[in-house]
């Protein structure tokens, strides 16, 4: 952790019954803008009587929230759509700034979060349950999707508003309270989208946040009265995550990291195959979890790579709030080290260098955590580049004779969150689609993040838990479903008698 040295930066507030407070602890650490180190706020380690205290304030606001009218929690999650369209630019720049992706990138990342609060809205859909009207005579059963309680959220600092949007929205919807979590690296444009969340009409203590790393990630694990966790973050982190939250009996879901890997096939249309794959390997500075890392060229398509290398060495790379910047800083010294580190690994373990974008001149910038687009071809299973995820602009290519091939060495990877194929053969396509084990499948479309009326939908290595974040999956993951079997006598009704038999009658 950096020990501030900036007492005049501002403070980031903790959220606790509906107001923004001060966190009394000792721990603190610089949120940084990427692209120049200015430091921008200080964020506290909150202490663990404050998450008992945001904790408790959920446990108060549940009595009254969860018997909330549906209508009343829809409207509110309307207005909330309105006030994030109208502060669109203030939270982009506000990303931009702390978290360094390009302009445009960051309003793609309030929107991604955005369609997940329309979502919310249509909650009076979603949270329906069934009846089967005589099940026996004069008796129904049907079912209610009841709030669980209190939930938490814990996310990771690429997407700080999409993330924190999947969760607290459709958590808040369906009658529960919540305590987020956002990443210590950037939690400010979260914290607005929270003062805008307050604007809209959520209740004190329905929403409540507590800021720090592993002790609140802990304490929030191990927290009585906290019901359900949502994770999204490193694979390392959301093991553990899992493993602690489940173990003291909470319902948990972990959305981790990744390896995603596209097939070109010789038939894919070149032009648009390419732009598609350096957009979705170096757009973010490769620090999405839906990245593409891994090209797999098939056949012919292996002749591509210097058209490849050409597109790619001509990204623009700067800070995200200048124009035309395709790519810009990583998000702390720390991760271009990292990175740097890879590249290091990647030369040393045999693979060859096609574009080596370390150390880029970035006039004005000279400060940023910048890495330019870097491309790696020859990469095998074994290789350093290619075991571990990066979450840098480092783009990998392998080579496969044919589409199963190709199949087989995706399939062979432990993970998997996303993958797409390229080609004009429908065949290939459905195959594709058939033959592959991972969640989410694009056929060319690069980055197949499903929009809400969906589920995200990860697998394998990049995914615990059974039901994952928005869509009609979350709604079955913040509610309980209880079964009612209802009959209503009669007065005038022959009583049955006693009945010591298990089936109704
Ligand atoms: P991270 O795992 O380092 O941090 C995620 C959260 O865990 C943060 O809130 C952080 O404070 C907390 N944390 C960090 N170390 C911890 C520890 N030792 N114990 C308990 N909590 C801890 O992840 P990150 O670097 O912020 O985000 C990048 C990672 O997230 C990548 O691996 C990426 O693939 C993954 N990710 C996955 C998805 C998905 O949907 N699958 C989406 C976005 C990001």
């Amino acid at each position: 952790m950096d020990a501030s040295t900036t007492p005049q930066a501002a403070t980031v507030k903790l959220l606790i019954g509906g107001q923004f407070v001060e966190s009394q602890s000792t721990q603190w650490r610089d949120v940084v803008n990427p692209a120049t180190q200015q430091v921008l706020a200080r964020v506290p380690f909150a202490t663990p009587a404050e998450v008992d205290a945001a904790v408790a304030a959920g446990k108060e606001a549940f009595k009254t929230w969860r018997k909330t009218a549906i209508g009343t929690r829809a409207r509110i999650f309307l207005k909330y759509q309105q006030l994030i369209r109208e502060h669109m630019g203030e939270l982009a720049a506000l990303l931009t700034a702390e978290q360094g992706k390009t302009l445009p990138d960051a309003e793609g990342d309030v929107f991604r979060g955005l369609e997940v609060v329309e979502h919310a809205s249509a909650i009076g859909n979603l949270q329906l349950g069934e009846l089967a009207n005589n099940v026996a005579a004069g008796v129904d059963t049907y079912t209610v999707m009841q709030p669980l309680g209190v939930c938490a959220g814990i996310t990771p600092f690429n997407f700080p508003a999409m993330i924190p949007l999947w969760m607290f929205p459709m958590a808040i919807a369906t009658g529960n309270t919540f305590v987020l979590k956002p990443s210590e690296q950037d939690p400010m444009v979260t914290m607005r989208l929270c003062e805008l969340a307050l604007e809209a009409g959520i209740p004190p203590g329905v929403l409540n946040v507590v800021h720090g790393g592993e002790d609140v990630v802990n304490a929030i694990c191990d927290h009585k009265d906290i019901k359900a966790v949502s994770f999204v973050g490193s694979t390392k982190v959301g093991t553990h995550v899992y493993n602690r939250a489940s173990l003291a009996g909470k319902r948990v879901q972990c959305m981790m990291g990744a390896k995603n890997h596209a097939i070109v096939m010789p038939d894919a249309n070149k032009e648009q195959s390419l732009n598609a794959v350096l957009g979705a390997a170096f757009g973010a500075a490769g620090q999405r979890c839906m990245a593409l890392s891994v090209v797999v060229l098939v056949g012919e398509a292996q002749q591509w790579i210097p058209e490849l290398v050409e597109k790619a060495r001509a990204l623009k790379v700067s800070a995200g709030t200048e124009k035309g910047t395709d790519v810009g800083p990583l998000v702390s010294c720390a991760a271009r080290s990292r990175v740097e580190g890879l590249i290091e690994r990647g030369i040393a373990d045999g693979a060859t260098l096609a574009l080596d974008g370390r150390n880029p001149t970035v006039p004005g910038f000279e400060k940023g955590n910048f890495v330019g687009p870097t491309i790696f071809s020859g990469v095998k299973p074994g290789m350093s580049i290619y075991e571990q995820e990066i979450f840098g602009p480092v783009l990998c290519l392998a080579a496969a004779k044919d589409i199963d091939e190709a199949i087989e060495f995706i399939n062979s990877n432990p993970n998997g969150n996303g993958t797409a194929i390229f080609t004009q053969s429908g065949a290939a396509a459905r195959k594709f689609q058939e033959e592959i084990d991972v969640g989410q499948v694009g056929i060319n479309v690069p980055i197949p993040v499903p929009v809400p009326l969906f589920s995200f939908s990860g697998s394998r290595a990049s995914k615990l838990g059974d039901l994952g974040p928005y869509g009609k999956q979350v709604v079955l993951f913040y509610t309980q479903t209880k079964t009612v079997t209802a009959r209503w006598f009669d007065d005038d009704t022959t009583a049955h008698g006693v009945n010591t038999t298990i089936s109704l009658r």
